[in-house]
């Protein structure tokens, strides 16, 4: 890399950056600490076979610094942070790669905690398990939170409600029209909640055509084809597939008055696009705020797994969407932004109170609580 490393880690103000080879195992990472004001930095570790060290170093640093956003505005105390293994999922994961990372994680002597992310699974997590208890994301049956879509989906339903009750000023869906993308994990939960709680009317698509059997089966749900999600009437648009869908095509096309849904990075440019729905009037629950069930679901692992505990807690996404509604609305900004807003207030007040001595805190260093939405 060419580039100062340091101007990097300056440039969007992130603590720590650490290195892993090992050469046995062929294990190449990058540990990204982004900010650990409100507790230890938590985030997946993806494996990608990046073109070069330095977009892996882009990467992680983007990505950490995202997880610091999303930890501070769902009011957990953790910090953000990610990790990156250069490398091809589909030939590289192997137990000793995955060990010699957990043991490097080990060393950060918890100041990050990894989990799964895109190119690692459950298993990954279970050899990283083997060398560090700095993980997350284990199976159900190892005492681990398993399958957190069941919580994504609660906290998108509740973030959803919200979302209604700032557009319409009533919280009910009942006979409301919702378009939902994509009825994998997360989608298919949602329409259950949907239907069964809100008798609302439900329109959805997907690539897939057995998760389409699988939801249509179950509820009186109407179909039409992924391509023509954009144009559907409806009162609320929830993307659930992929990301970068809300774009300068299909935000013109949009017939609905709210966004809120799971995917993550919806909108392909923040500022463009999260400007271009204000100017529709169109009320955005930003992404990252309203699917952080997710990050939850596995902040309890790190305190003995509840599955009830993380609904419970997934459901204040309620009062977060509507705190960010009003920052929004009263500072004259997009939501987006007002989400960002949020965060950055709460690390810096909460950053300041640990300037106040305390015997305790100071000795252990540890937060209350790793979690405590509000
Ligand atoms: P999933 O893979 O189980 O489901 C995604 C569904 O979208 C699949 O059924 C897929 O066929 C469909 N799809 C893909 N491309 C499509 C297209 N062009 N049009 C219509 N449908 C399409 O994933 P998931 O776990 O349900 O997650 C959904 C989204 O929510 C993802 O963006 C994910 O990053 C985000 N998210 C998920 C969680 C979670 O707990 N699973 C947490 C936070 C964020």
């Amino acid at each position: 890399m060419k580039a100062d490393i340091f101007e990097h880690l300056a440039a969007k103000d992130h603590e720590q950056v650490t290195f892993c080879y090992d050469e046995e195992s062929g294990l190449r990472a990058i540990v990204a600490i982004h900010n650990t004001t409100l507790g230890p930095a938590l985030g997946g570790c993806r494996m990608w076979p990046y073109k070069s060290e330095e977009d892996a170093l882009v990467d992680v640093l983007r990505l950490s610094r995202g997880m610091t956003f999303k930890s501070a505005a769902a009011g957990l105390n953790l910090g953000g942070g990610k990790a990156v293994i250069i490398g091809d999922p589909k030939k590289h994961r192997t137990e000793a790669l995955f060990r010699a990372y957990g043991r490097f994680v080990e060393g950060l002597g918890g100041r990050y905690i990894t989990a799964e992310d895109s190119g690692t699974n459950v298993r990954c997590m279970e050899w990283v398990r083997m060398e560090t208890s700095y993980v997350t994301g284990i199976s159900r049956a190892l005492g681990g939170s398993g399958d957190p879509s069941p919580v994504t989906a609660r906290g998108v339903y509740m973030g959803m409600k919200a979302a209604a009750q700032a557009r319409w000023g009533s919280d009910s869906l009942a006979g409301k029209h919702v378009s939902v993308q994509g009825v994998g994990h997360v989608g298919f939960h949602l329409v259950k909640h949907l239907i069964e709680e809100e008798d609302a009317k439900v329109t959805v698509c997907d690539i897939d055509a057995d998760n389409l059997k699988k939801v249509k089966e179950k509820y009186a749900v109407s179909i039409v084809d992924p391509e023509a999600i954009f144009d559907v009437k409806a009162d609320i648009f929830a993307p659930c597939a992929l990301g970068g869908v809300l774009n300068e095509n299909t935000i013109p096309r949009l017939q609905v008055e709210v966004v809120a849904g799971a995917a993550n990075n919806v909108l392909a440019s923040e500022k463009r696009d999260g400007r271009a729905l204000v100017e529709r009037n169109i009320f955005y629950a930003p992404d990252y705020v309203i699917n952080s069930g997710g990050l939850i679901n596995v902040a309890n692992e790190l305190e003995g797994y509840n599955q009830e505990r993380a609904l419970k807690q997934a459901e204040g996404i309620y009062e977060i969407i509507l705190r960010i509604y009003e920052i929004a609305k009263r500072e004259d900004i997009p939501t987006h932004k007002a989400a960002d807003n949020l965060a950055l207030r709460r690390i810096a007040e909460i950053g300041k109170l640990r300037g106040m001595y305390s015997p305790t805190a100071r000795s252990t260093r540890k937060p209350p609580s790793l979690y405590g939405v509000s």
